[in-house]
């Protein structure tokens, strides 16, 4: 399959401006930020292909809940997935409820706790509204020249927003919840936008890695009470 999305209107850009504020995102101290670069994670991605393989059936509790920073299941290395069984069918459709019902345009399988190569997203927000995409061992072939600084924010960094600089165009392959093969050219930078947030993600690179430091300045407080209110093993937190 092969899906090309022409550039949208700026009324429709302008729409889900609201949006942008809950789209994906995490304060680290500068020296350990993963990247500073939005090409960094690009290219032949030698990191998939050493990645290890998903167990089958993929594993995961229901229903799905947001996993918040600094959870360190955000930062783990996400397992590829081979086998497309009926699990990671059912995964998709429970990460794009969980999408939806957080008022969110995309979501991470590390978001929700599976450290599994898998994110879906839909632009427009809304059940029967928009483009659903389920996409699993996504892969970046090509890069447009041109890079766009816009407002982010994540469903895993609640009260954290900032300008993240993205590529405007991006061309993706990766297999579908079926494992059929997938090649999209993203041309709507906000598309392109979202998707190279939750390819971050699979990655284990946060949104906030990328936010330059007047965007960090301004997030402290808000970055600093996630980390006071999270609950699980700070021994683990690589901050
Ligand atoms: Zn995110």
């Amino acid at each position: 399959m092969s899906v090309s999305i022409a550039t949208a209107s700026c009324g429709v850009c302008a729409r889900l401006t609201g949006r942008r504020t809950r789209l994906a995102l995490s304060l680290v101290p500068q020296a350990t930020r993963r990247s500073s670069s939005p090409a960094a994670g690009f290219g032949a991605r030698p990191s998939l292909d050493a990645a290890p393989a998903a167990p089958s059936p993929i594993a995961f509790e229901s229903p799905l809940s947001i996993c918040l920073y600094p959870d360190p299941r955000l930062r783990a290395v996400n397992k590829r997935i081979v086998k497309f069984d009926e699990s990671v069918r059912r995964l998709a459709e429970e990460m794009m409820e969980v999408m939806y019902d957080d008022d969110g345009v995309g979501l991470a399988a590390p978001q929700v706790g599976v450290n599994v190569q898998m994110m879906v997203f839909n632009p427009e927000g809304e059940r029967g509204r928009g483009t659903e995409y389920v996409l699993c061992n996504p892969r970046v072939v090509k890069t447009g020249k041109n890079r766009e600084f816009d407002e982010e924010g994540c469903l895993s960094f609640p009260g954290v927003r900032g300008d993240v600089e993205r590529y405007a165009a991006i061309r993706v392959e990766a297999q579908d919840e079926r494992g059929d093969a997938v090649t999209l050219t993203l041309k709507d930078p906000w598309l392109a936008r979202i998707f190279q947030h939750e390819f971050d993600h699979l990655e284990g690179v946060l949104f906030h890695d990328r936010m330059e430091e007047k965007w960090l300045a301004k997030n402290t407080d808000a970055l600093e009470k996630l980390v006071d209110e999270y609950q699980g093993d700070k021994q683990k937190v690589a901050l």
